[in-house]
């Protein structure tokens, strides 16, 4: 004998209904079965919001209409597919329940309340239509059809919403009254009958129970429960994107995530199971052909430490504390006792090692009964002072990791927690269960979405996903999107998904959480219709709880630049070419390290010294393994490196420049590089990461033009204007060279002072070769003197910059590109 169980998503209208209809067909050839069904779709949410209104006086009479229309629809296109089908006892059902319904609405409404024993007759009227209807479709095609009556067979103890079922006697009943031989059996789930013979329900999403219970007792080979994806995911396939099937659980390891919150199973189904050693399938009726996941003895195939992360939201903390509890015998037994006694349920219990506090999780519709439970109980002693007003911590979820192999395997718990940290989730409480098999954490329910991804990425070895925004998508910002878009199907090989969900320029905006297609992009945002805005970046990583945003400012704007404080704050990376955050003051220079520091996310600026070069980390490097910066020395400027390098070939500066401008060397405007402020924030950036505490204004700039020129007007006059520099220059080079000499562009650090100018070099000296658009930067430290460390190539150039801003992309995932 098999069990087969249908939940509602697989009865949710025809097509499904027939589907499953088949496979209880294909099934019945190969052996006996019993099936037991849900009510239809969404049908018991529905009953339930008709008690609601009618208790409000609500609109119940449209609602129930809709719930009729909706069988009758069902009938319909069932009988348009299987034009055999004798629809009398299915109408007959539907008439009689919904009249019956009506007349209950009517006493609710009367009387103001509603009783259990009525609500359960309510809330289980789907499932007996469900029945009607799969019999006659199965009759249609052949099958011989008995009807089981749960509350004839199945004994259940407790209230009439929460039923228990007592394995022993209902399979006492069954023996009694054995089943039909040749027929296909089927039961509705969700109810069983008490001691007085009236129905009771299982408590929601119980069919599961309920098959579970059949199968027990009539000792099945058997129980398959048929639902609407492959099996049990590893994570809710809802929340997490490349959550995985397992192939295989034990029944501990599916109780506790049924229990913990994968809704696939309700954490009721595995003991009458796992009691009697029957395997439990789980299967989708949409994909009969897939393996499923089974559910047995032991914990199979699938040999991880970690099987899976559950979440329960809508839950409220409760905290009981106070200076009267230390030692004071019983108190757990009356607080919990107290709960009990109202019926409310404890979902998780954590107590302090001083016994001077006991907190619990409680469901959030409990917290009224709860709160008056415990002023109850406790009124002498909350008057008395020996206990402090309970605490109510709204708006809790719980996360829970699952696995049997998490007792013998180390360091799991370490990788929750900081799983949990790297998304800024402040864990409010922790617990594990002695059997080591679950551990979960408390934390606030709108991280849950953040929490989950985070430790699906970290404890299980999957994707790790990175969610880009360029800000700014001219020269590099532009290159570095063609180069995500080149490199991502490579990245993804490698588990890493690497999505660009904003482009902004000036002008427009494109965002889209999953990943804006990256073909024709520069059409795109040429077309963007919404405007430019910061705070809409921050909204859409929150709304969609993006875990791993990262933020690309490729504009040279201060405005953005000042606003990387509120991005890091709001979980973003921060990777930057733009150099004006940090030579902003000294005192935002700390603030944007400490607020990326406390929201452990990452500042990446690599590419604002020397392009492409690796200098930033190179210096941290050496300043963290104890290096000093004595003295420094480099060409830093593409541009003035490659006109100063044209100098030296007998090149006057204004048709050097004029080259330069040409070939994009320079900025739109030369006169930003011969400025000098552009070397000047670069040696700033330098002195500032080897420890130095200066301001801008503390570096001493010459410019690259003779001292007093006249630099004023547009960007043609003052290209106009500047051969009246060539001669200057020319005398100057000559100078030069008759001491063996040339004209480099210079940035040096020397005794704490940062200077920039136009400096005559040796042969001796490294940036004496220096062109082309080379960058050299000779550093002179403790450790490397009197030969310096020298790091030179090519220091301009929208390739090597992009790539850079690429690399610092990609280190913002740490660790985890090793994996
Ligand atoms: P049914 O109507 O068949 O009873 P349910 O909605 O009760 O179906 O359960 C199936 C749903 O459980 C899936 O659609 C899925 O969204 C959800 N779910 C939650 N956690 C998990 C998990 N770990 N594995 C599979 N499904 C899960
Ligand atoms: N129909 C019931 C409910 O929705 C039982 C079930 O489907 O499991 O709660
Ligand atoms: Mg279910």
């Amino acid at each position: 004998m098999r069990v087969l169980k249908f939940g509602g998503s697989s009865l949710a209208d025809a097509e499904r209904f027939l589907r499953a209809a088949d496979i209880i067909a294909n099934n019945a050839k190969q052996e006996e079965v019993s099936v037991v069904l849900s009510a239809p779709g969404k049908t018991t949410n529905k009953l339930v919001a008709i008690i609601e209104s009618a208790l409000k006086h609500g609109e119940a009479e449209r609602q129930i209409a809709e719930v009729e229309e909706s069988f009758h629809q069902l009938f319909d296109d069932i009988k348009q597919q299987v034009p055999d089908i004798d629809g009398g006892d299915y109408l007959g059902q539907v008439a009689s329940s919904l009249s019956q319904l009506r007349q209950f609405v009517h006493g609710i409404g009367l009387l103001g309340m509603c009783p259990d024993n009525v609500n359960a007759r309510i809330i289980s009227k789907g499932e007996r239509v469900s029945i009607q209807l799969m019999k006659a479709v199965l009759a249609a095609k052949g099958h011989a059809v008995n009807l089981i009556d749960p509350v004839e067979y199945l004994l259940a103890k407790g209230d009439h919403l929460e039923g228990m079922v007592d394995v022993d006697i209902s399979t006492q009943n069954f023996r009694n009254k054995p089943l039909p031989a040749g027929h296909v059996h089927i039961m509705p789930g969700f109810t069983a009958g008490n001691k007085q013979g009236e129905l009771v329900t299982l408590g929601r999403n119980g069919s599961d129970y309920s098959a579970a219970v059949l199968a027990a007792c009539l000792r099945a080979d058997c129980c398959e429960i048929w639902t609407d994806v492959d099996g049990v995911y590893n994570c809710d396939p809802r929340l997490v994107e490349d959550a995985r099937l397992l192939k295989s659980l034990s029944y501990q390891e599916a109780m506790e995530l049924s229990y913990f919150g994968a809704s696939v199973l309700h954490p009721k189904t595995i003991a009458p199971i796992a009691q009697f050693h029957i395997p439990c399938l789980i299967k989708n009726s949409f994909n009969p052909q897939g393996a499923g996941t089974l559910i047995g003895q032991d914990t199979g195939e699938d040999k991880l430490a970690i099987k899976g992360i559950t979440t329960l939201n809508n839950l409220t903390m409760v905290n009981v504390s106070g200076p009267g509890m230390k030692g004071m015998v019983g108190m757990a037994s009356r607080v919990f006792g107290a709960m009990s006694a109202s019926g409310v349920s404890i979902v998780l219990i954590t107590q302090s090692s001083s016994e001077y506090s006991i907190s619990f999780c409680i469901e959030a519709a409990d917290k009224a009964t709860a709160a008056q439970a415990l002023a109850d109980e406790f009124e002498l002693e909350l008057k008395d002072g020996l206990l402090e007003p309970v605490e109510f911590l709204s708006d809790v979820a719980i996360i829970t990791l699952v696995g049997d192999g998490m007792r013998t395997s180390k360091g799991v718990a370490s990788q929750f927690f900081a799983s949990l940290a790297e998304v800024n989730v402040n864990i409010i409480a922790i617990a594990q269960g002695s059997s080591e098999r679950a551990i979960s954490a408390v934390i606030p329910e709108d991280k849950i979405s953040e929490a989950i991804k985070a430790c699906h990425e970290n404890l299980f070895n999957s994707k790790h996903f990175l969610d880009v925004f360029v800000v700014g998508v001219g020269g590099v910002g532009g290159e570095l999107v063609d180069q995500i878009h080149r490199q991502q199907a490579k990245l993804a090989d490698k588990g890493i998904v690497i999505r660009v969900c904003g482009l902004a320029n000036s002008k427009g905006l494109l965002l889209d959480s999953n990943g804006l297609p990256l073909d024709h992009w520069r059409d795109r945002i040429k077309n963007a219709t919404e405007e430019f805005s910061l705070p809409r970046l921050i909204a859409t990583v929150q709304r969609n709880h993006i875990i791993n945003p990262v933020l690309v400012d490729c504009t040279s704007s201060e405005a953005i630049a000042n606003q990387y404080t509120e991005f890091l704050a709001a979980g973003f990376h921060v990777v930057t070419p733009n150099k004006k955050a940090n030579t902003a003051s000294m005192a935002y220079y700390h603030q944007l390290r400490d607020v990326a520091r406390s929201s452990r996310r990452k500042l990446m600026y690599e590419t604002t010294v020397g392009a492409g070069l690796p200098v930033i980390e190179n210096l941290q490097n050496l300043i963290a393994a104890g290096d000093e910066l004595e003295r420094f020395t480099g060409i830093l400027s593409g541009s003035l490196s490659f006109i100063f390098g044209k100098l030296d070939e007998g090149m006057s500066l204004s048709e050097a420049t004029n080259i330069a401008k040409q070939n994009g060397f320079t900025e739109p405007d030369p006169r930003d590089d011969l400025s000098g402020m552009d070397v000047a924030r670069k040696l700033l950036i330098l002195a500032r990461e080897a420890g130095m505490s200066l301001e801008l204004e503390d570096v001493e700039v010459d410019q690259a033009l003779p001292p007093g020129f006249d630099d004023s007007g547009s960007v043609e006059e003052f290209m106009a204007r500047l051969p009246e520099a060539d001669a200057y220059f020319k005398q100057q080079l000559a100078q030069a060279a008759q001491e063996g000499k040339v004209l480099r562009y210079v940035g040096e650090i020397i005794d704490g002072k940062c200077k920039v100018s136009i400096a005559a070099v040796d042969e001796n000296d490294p940036m004496f070769k220096i062109k082309d658009g080379e960058n050299a930067l000779a550093f002179y430290s403790r450790y490397y003197q009197p030969i310096p460390l020298v790091l030179r190539g090519y220091g301009a150039g929208t390739q090597v910059t992009a790539a850079g801003v690429f690399s610092d992309v990609m280190r913002t995932l740490g660790w985890k590109l090793g994996v």
